[in-house]
C-alpha cells in the first residue's frame, strides 16, 4: 500500500450539503477517491447512514462557531462545542483527544465577518499538541483563491514555533454543482484504507496535500527509512522521491517545467529539483523542519501542485 487520495472535508443533507450520504459516497467512489471524511456542520446525525461497502469513511464533525471552524474525526464520545470561545478551546480540544478524536483546524484563513462569519479560525490555542493539522488548502484552486497562501503562511509559523502539525487539503465538498479544480490529501496507508488508519495517518503526520499529482518522499540513513512526519536525528541523509504527475486526471494540461523543492523554517527553499529527480542528498539540523513541494509553471507564473507535510529534526 501507499499513499491514497481521500477527501477529507464533505458535507451532506444532513447539514447544508446537497448530498444524501450515499450519494456522497458514491460520488467519492465514482472521483477516484480513497476514502472521506464526514464533516457535517455541528451534527454527527449522518454518520449513521455511511456504508462502508461504497468508500471506507472517517465519522467527523465540523465544529461551526463564530471563532472559526474545527474539523473533530474519530472523536469515541461527545464534546459539547457549543459554549466554545476563544480563551477555553484548549479545555476543548483536551477532550477530543482524551475520547480519542483528531483533530484539524478547517480554512484558517477565510474570509471572516461578513463575507463569512466565524470561517476565520481566532481562537486563543495554548495547547497546539492538542491539535494534529490545518487544513492549508481549501476549496477550489485558481486565481480566485486568496485563503490558501495565508493558511501556508499560518502553518509555517507554528511550525517553525516547533509544533509538529500534518497538512491536510479540504474540499469542503457540500454538491457536485459546483464547477472549479479541486484537490485530495494523500494519506499513507499500511493496508486497505480504514478509518482508523487513516486517522493514524493523521496523528503521525503522514499526509501530502495535492492538485493531483500523487508525490511523496522518504528519508534515508544508513539502513534506517523515515516517512513523512517521522522526527530523524540531525546529520546526513538522503532524501528519495515518488512522483506521478498524472495520477489524477484534472492536471494534465498544468504540468509545465514542473520541480520538486526541499523547504525548511520560515517557508525557505534550500533545494530545488527537476521532477524526475529522485534523490537529493541533504544535511538536517536539530531544531528544523523539512518538507517537499512540487510546483510547475502556469501561463509563466509559478504554482504549487503539492506540498508534503513535514519530518522533523530533532
Ligand atoms: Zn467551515
Ligand atoms: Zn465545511
Amino acid at each position: 500500500m501507499s499513499y491514497l487520495a481521500c477527501e477529507l472535508h464533505c458535507h451532506t443533507k444532513h447539514s447544508d450539503g446537497g448530498f444524501e450520504v450515499n450519494e456522497l459516497q458514491k460520488s467519492a467512489k465514482e472521483n477516484g477517491l480513497s476514502l472521506i471524511a464526514l464533516t457535517d456542520h455541528n451534527t454527527r446525525s449522518g454518520c449513521n447512514e455511511l456504508d462502508d461497502s461504497i468508500i471506507p469513511a472517517i465519522r467527523g464533525i465540523e465544529w461551526t462557531t463564530y471563532f472559526g471552524h474545527m474539523l473533530v474525526l474519530g472523536a469515541k464520545k461527545f464534546v459539547d462545542w457549543r459554549d466554545a470561545v476563544p480563551d477555553n478551546i484548549d479545555m476543548k480540544t483536551q477532550s477530543v483527544k482524551e475520547s480519542g478524536g483528531v483533530i484539524g483546524i478547517a480554512h484558517p484563513k477565510q474570509f471572516g465577518s461578513p463575507m463569512c462569519t466565524g470561517g476565520r479560525w481566532e481562537f486563543n490555542v495554548n495547547k497546539w499538541e492538542n491539535i494534529d493539522y490545518i487544513e492549508i488548502w481549501h476549496d477550489s484552486f485558481g486565481s480566485q483563491n486568496y485563503e490558501n497562501a495565508p493558511a501556508v503562511i499560518f502553518w509555517n509559523r507554528l511550525l517553525d514555533k516547533g509544533y509538529k502539525l500534518a497538512a491536510t487539503y479540504g474540499r469542503d465538498w457540500h454538491s457536485n454543482k459546483k464547477q472549479g479544480e479541486f484537490g485530495c490529501t494523500y494519506l499513507k496507508f499500511d493496508s486497505a484504507p480504514c478509518e482508523e488508519d487513516a486517522l493514524n495517518a493523521l496523528r503521525l503526520g503522514r499526509s501530502v496535500v495535492s492538485t493531483g499529482p500523487k508525490f511523496f518522499f522518504r528519508v534515508h540513513r544508513m539502513l534506517k527509512t523515515f516517512e513523512i512526519g517521522d522526527s530523524i536525528k540531525p546529520g546526513n541523509v538522503v532524501f528519495s522521491f515518488f512522483t506521478d504527475l498524472h495520477a489524477r486526471e484534472s492536471v494534465e494540461e498544468r504540468l509545465e517545467k514542473p520541480v520538486i523543492k526541499i523547504v525548511t523554517n520560515g517557508g525557505k527553499t534550500i533545494v530545488e529539483a527537476a521532477a524526475d529527480e529522485r534523490h537529493i542528498h541533504l544535511e538536517i539540523k536539530k531544531g528544523c523542519w523539512y518538507r517537499a513541494e512540487l510546483w510547475c509553471k502556469e501561463n509563466g507564473l509559478s504554482k504549487p501542485l503539492a506540498i508534503t507535510s513535514p519530518v522533523y529534526c530533532e
